[in-house]
């Protein structure tokens, strides 16, 4: 089977396409097909934004379509910045940006009060069908300065109290194991091999 992936993130494609690709599921890129539209990610929850993705480019490629929106929740920050993860620091932001920002916002919350968690959904479109959802979740503390360079996003400053590192400490392999995404994932393949060949 072959699949679109609706992402430019190309920290998220790396993750999934070597979860699937191990499962002898074809990834496709969204650079392979020119013109798919952009998509303009204003929902208020994670499902809305990945079922929004996964549909229009369902619907441009006409290939079944897998589209993740995920993001960073912090319980000192009531929740964010949740669906705004990526443009958390605003409208130019990048990886270091937001790390900053979230370290600024985070100066004065003591350690016993830094806990956070990673949310992922997927939203799988087929043609004909409705969407379906795959959702993981992993928590973790929001440390003081940034540790390990593997990864992206907000990973060098997760720390996974069961593992001793960050999330950017970890190899690929391993991340997909214990991550948000991975979880999803595996649901997602899992949802797959009940499909009549
Ligand atoms: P999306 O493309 O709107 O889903 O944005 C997701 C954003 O959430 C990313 O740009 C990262 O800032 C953050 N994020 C999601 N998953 C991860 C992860 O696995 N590690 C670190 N940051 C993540």
């Amino acid at each position: 089977m072959e699949m679109v992936v609706a992402t430019r993130n190309t920290g998220k494609l790396k993750e999934i396409r070597r979860l699937l690709e191990s499962r002898g599921i074809r990834v496709r890129g969204l650079e392979e097909f020119p013109g798919v539209p952009d998509v303009v990610e204003d929902g208020q929850t994670f499902a809305e934004n990945a079922i929004k993705k996964a549909e229009a480019v369902a619907q441009f490629t006409s290939l079944p379509c897998l589209a993740d929106d995920s993001g960073l929740v912090v319980d000192a920050l009531q929740g964010r910045p949740g669906v705004h993860s990526a443009r958390f620091s605003g409208a130019e932001a990048d990886d270091q940006s937001n790390n900053r920002k979230l370290l600024d916002e985070m100066a004065t919350v003591p350690e016993i009060q830094r806990q956070a968690a990673f949310c992922c959904v997927m939203a799988l479109c087929m043609p004909g069908q409705s969407p379906r959802l795959f959702q993981g979740r992993v928590n973790g503390v929001i440390l003081e300065r940034q540790k390990g360079d593997g990864g992206f996003g907000y990973d060098p400053l997760f720390w996974l109290p069961g593992y001793n590192c960050t999330m950017a400490e970890l190899p690929l392999d391993t991340k997909n194991q214990v991550s948000h995404r991975g979880q999803a994932l595996r649901q997602l393949v899992d949802f797959l091999t009940t499909l009549p060949a």
